[in-house]
């Protein structure tokens, strides 16, 4: 059943050289880098905060920032992100580096430190912003070029019209608006399933210590006796900056049919949102009840979203695959590297793969081709993609959707889209050369210079 809407008139909110769908890592990277390379940038955001899943679904952790590097575990991702780690640490919100499985670093972080710094990061590049409007549509011109992207807010229905556009949303929304091709999931069609994060508080730290490490066997303890029974094993619960205060990624939620729940469905996002917090209540009555240290834990934090890993990936110039980032893949165009390896969220566990260590270099570059979607008639080519919605395979996005990675596709196509403007050219036509050497300024490591010049 349907009905039928009347056509609107809808007031422009503005017109600027690039407009920015998103405002996850991706997304703000992407618009900091245009407006510090001299374009006129809005971005626009449902939520009136940045961050993407790594504030709103409370990820509270950046991975992908370094690699194992032969045995030594290095920071690889520079340049503008670099500027954002130095505004969450100057409000003490940046945890030193830990640990992960023996083979790499990842670091948390504080939230609220995220938001803060992410808006200052925003704002002194120039960029401007618009909180609480979503998304719902877009116009082309009659070149066949994306004209507007059509926002809902509170003030009424607007029209926030662009010269060039990148699509961050992580669901590809503008790229599917726009016609372009994507895919879901894997052969099959079965996505990286989602968490919903939470933090408890009140750990007797000291008590506690290393829990992390014995909360696993506690786990399978605790389903042999047929006290628990958990919707996934692989749980990752640590301690944030201070060591009262733990986040635990654990849930997992899927539809009636097991499959993974739809960060695309409204329905499917709804009854995800419900169960995770089912799931809270039952797993905070296992810390209570068998983790020493947590006998007084409470929830100190519900994320306000449902974590999404995987939706849409919009097909292409280049698809990222499993084999590129366990060979250590270089290209050609490289905008950047990953060193974070395949973290393969299936139902009931997660998977991990990584590159050979110590034998390989522990990083693959990536591409520009990736985040530029697969040309041709009837696509408009003034369209960018970053972010986990950008040109990889499922298996290659298990591995480079995390923080990292999604900071080196932002800021290459911000930076892309400004310097394509004032050449008066379209993104996918910008020498890459020219590019990487615009990068190589903004301080980004392109994976072109030896192992012992990386910082
Ligand atoms: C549970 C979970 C745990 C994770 N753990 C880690 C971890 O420990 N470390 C790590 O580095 N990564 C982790 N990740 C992955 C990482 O957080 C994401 O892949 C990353 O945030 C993706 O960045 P992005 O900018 O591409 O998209 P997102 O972070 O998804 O940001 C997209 C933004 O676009 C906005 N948006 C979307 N659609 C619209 C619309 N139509 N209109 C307006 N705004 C819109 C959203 O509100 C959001 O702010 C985790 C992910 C999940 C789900």
């Amino acid at each position: 059943m349907y009905v039928t809407e009347p056509a609107r008139r809808i007031a422009v909110q503005g017109e600027y050289d690039v407009v920015v769908l998103g405002g996850g890592p991706a997304g703000l990277l992407a618009a900091t880098c245009a407006a510090r390379n001299g374009a006129s940038v809005l971005l626009i955001e449902r939520y009136g905060f940045l961050g993407g899943m790594g504030t709103a679904a409370g990820v509270s952790n950046f991975c992908g920032l370094h690699a194992n590097i032969h045995g030594e575990i290095k920071q690889v991702v520079h340049g503008t992100a670099d500027d954002l780690l130095d505004r969450m640490r100057a409000l003490d919100g940046l945890n030193e580096p830990h640990l992960i499985l023996g083979k790499i670093h990842a670091q948390a972080y504080d939230i609220s430190a995220f938001k803060l710094a992410a808006d200052g990061l925003l704002h002194d590049s120039g960029a401007q912003v618009l909180f609480h409007a979503l998304a719902s549509s877009m116009t082309v011109n009659d070149d066949g070029q994306v004209d507007a992207v059509i926002v809902e807010t509170k003030s009424g229905p607007r029209a926030v019209r662009g010269r060039v556009f990148i699509d961050c949303s992580g669901d590809a929304d503008l790229a599917r608006w726009a016609g372009l091709d994507f895919e879901k999931g894997d052969a099959q069609g079965r996505m990286l399933y989602p968490t919903l994060m939470f933090k408890v508080g009140n750990v007797d730290g000291a008590r506690a210590q290393d829990a992390w490490k014995s909360i696993p066997l506690l786990m399978d303890q605790a389903e042999a006796s047929g006290e628990f029974r958990f919707p996934r094993r692989g749980a990752i619960v640590r301690p944030q900056k201070h060591d009262y205060e733990w986040r635990v990624n654990v849930t997992q939620l899927s539809d009636a049919d097991g499959s993974a729940a739809d960060g695309t469905d409204a329905g499917s996002l709804s009854a995800g949102e419900m169960e995770g917090r089912r799931q809270i209540v039952e797993y905070l009555r296992f810390l209570r009840a068998k983790v020493p240290g947590f006998e007084h834990a409470y929830v100190l934090d519900i994320a306000p979203q449902l974590g999404i890993r995987e939706t849409r990936r919009v097909v292409a110039e280049y698809m990222l695959t499993q084999e590129d980032v366990l060979g250590c893949a270089d290209f050609e165009d490289s905008i950047g590297v990953n060193g974070w390896p395949l973290e393969i969220h299936m139902a009931g566990d997660v998977k991990w793969v990584w590159p050979p260590i110590p034998e390989s270099r522990g990083y693959n570059q990536l591409p520009f081709r990736m985040i530029v979607p697969r040309r041709g008639a009837g696509r408009p080519g003034n369209i960018l993609v970053a972010g986990r919605c950008a040109g990889m395979t499922h298996e290659g996005q298990s591995a480079a959707r995390v923080s990292g990675s999604c900071f080196v596709m932002g800021e290459a196509a911000g930076t892309a889209a400004a310097m394509a403007l004032a050449r008066g050219t379209m993104p996918a036509e910008l020498p890459v050369r020219d590019l990487q050497r615009q990068l190589r300024a903004q301080g980004v490591f392109l994976a072109e210079q030896q192992r012992a010049e990386i910082a």
